[in-house]
């Protein structure tokens, strides 16, 4: 038996169709998983299993997340990572991550997905590069599944320790032969490549400077093989284009090339410091990057040419990156953040309202390589996130609810519909215990830093 679902009385219903339809007293009606029916609310059907009473909401298809380490939420505002750039900040939080547990992983994982979904978010990726301890990727893929949220496992991996000239500290980097094992065990577990899939596996080198030449190639390879998408960190900030240069004697985007880390099947994480060459080449190729503006903003790393990316035809998607560089996981903040930072590099043109959504949506399932996700349409997942407009951050910005999600305080949903079940209902997520998690979570990051001694 087929169950449906109606949302209804939409205030306004952002479709990201083709024709970018914004949609008064709009409505969607969903079967199973599946959007069935878009338009205004008097064109749909009248009844359904059941019905949600979208009155005086902005609805929306769920934000996307192209980045995050979502361990790292354990490790905020650690006080000697607070004030560094990407290598020095890299370094003070290794040794504290090397304590990293299985539960640790698992329980974090919740956390920030709990975070990212109450911000709108219905689809993220996970980019976990550490294993210390008996830590696996399996612990964050079944943290997905409890919470119900649509998940892009990325197995990462750094090879080259401080011994070989890499960054990271010996005892946190793995056997290059291992690495290759379980990431083909991942996939062979987990990958599911058909339409509506709640769960991808990506491999994911953590960075050209944590890992060898031999592994991108290797990672490459593997991930053509079996039809999955590549991801890892690319051009973050001056110090990693130096350390490329003199490593490799090549830009972080010819490396990237050179490595066969190029396609519609690859996104790389910041490119801050891309350059023109480097855009020209992305566009040219389809590879995509996730664009993360509050950790490039906290890290200064710089502020990523992403306008200049999207007039050159670039797929770009947003990331809130981990939270020990952010450190929040807010989605809908994420956004405002990437519009607004464009408009400090670019002038107040370079990113409107409406480009941001489109970014942190369409843009995102591009990336990801998907066309089921990212827009409300029929035949598309039943990914749908609602935005009450009662509350005080939008007094007085109603003659726009669309751009005043972006403009305004940041909000939280009322309703986060991810595949067709209702994850989030009346501003509280159904699937978990959120209070147990974040009290336990609490607990294990203070276990952490005490074991370091941070
Ligand atoms: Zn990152």
């Amino acid at each position: 038996m087929s169950k449906t679902l109606l949302i209804k009385n939409a205030r306004m219903l952002v479709t990201m169709d083709d024709e970018r339809r914004e949609i008064a007293d709009g409505a969607v009606f969903i079967r199973d998983n599946v959007i069935e029916q878009v338009g205004a609310s008097a064109d749909l059907p009248q009844q359904a299993d059941e019905v949600i009473d979208a009155t005086n909401h902005v609805v929306m298809p769920g934000l996307i997340n192209t980045h995050h380490h979502m361990y790292q939420s354990l490790t905020r505002v650690i006080p000697a990572a607070q004030n560094g750039e990407l290598f020095n900040w890299l370094t003070n939080l290794y040794p504290i991550w090397a304590n990293l547990t299985p539960e640790m992983v698992h329980v974090s994982t919740l956390t920030a997905m709990s975070e990212l979904i109450l911000s709108g978010c219905t689809t993220s990726s996970d980019h976990l590069y550490i294993y210390p301890n008996g830590c696996k990727l399996d612990d964050s893929i079944e943290a997905a599944g409890k919470i119900g949220m649509r998940f892009h496992a990325a197995r990462g991996s750094m090879s080259v320790g401080q011994s070989k000239g890499g960054l990271p500290p010996d005892r946190v980097v793995e056997e290059e032969g291992a690495i290759l094992k379980d990431t083909q065990r991942l996939i062979e577990t987990y990958h599911d490549a058909g339409r509506h899939a709640m769960q991808r596996v990506v491999v994911a080198p953590c960075s050209p400077f944590s890992v060898s030449r031999d592994l991108m190639k290797e990672s490459a390879a593997m991930a053509r093989a079996f039809g999955v998408s590549l991801h890892t960190h690319l051009a973050e900030n001056a110090n990693d284009i130096a350390y490329s240069r003199e490593k490799f004697n090549m830009t972080p985007a010819e490396y990237a090339e050179d490595c066969g880390w190029v396609g519609h099947d690859v996104w790389h994480a910041h490119c801050v410091q891309l350059d023109d060459d480097g855009i020209y080449m992305f566009a040219r190729t389809g590879t995509g990057i996730a664009h993360c503006p509050c950790s490039n903003m906290r890290l200064a790393s710089g502020i990523a040419p992403i306008r200049k990316m999207l007039d050159a035809d670039v797929s770009v998607g947003l990331g809130v990156d981990g939270s020990a560089s952010n450190d929040a996981g807010h989605m809908m903040g994420e956004v405002r953040q990437a519009m607004l930072l464009q408009r400090v590099g670019y002038g107040p043109d370079a990113m409107t309202a409406r480009q941001a959504l489109e970014v942190a949506t369409l843009g995102g399932a591009k990336v990801l390589n998907r066309d089921d996700i990212g827009a409300l349409k029929p035949g598309m997942s039943a990914d749908i996130v609602m935005f009450k407009l009662d509350g005080i951050g939008f007094a007085g910005a109603l003659h726009d609810p669309v751009a005043a999600l972006v403009f305004c305080t940041p909000p939280n949903v009322s309703y986060s519909i991810i595949n067709g079940k209702v994850v989030v209902r009346d501003g509280r997520i159904c699937s978990i215990d959120l209070p147990v998690v974040i009290e336990s979570h609490n607990a294990l990051a203070h276990q952490l830093a005490l074991a370091t001694g941070a």
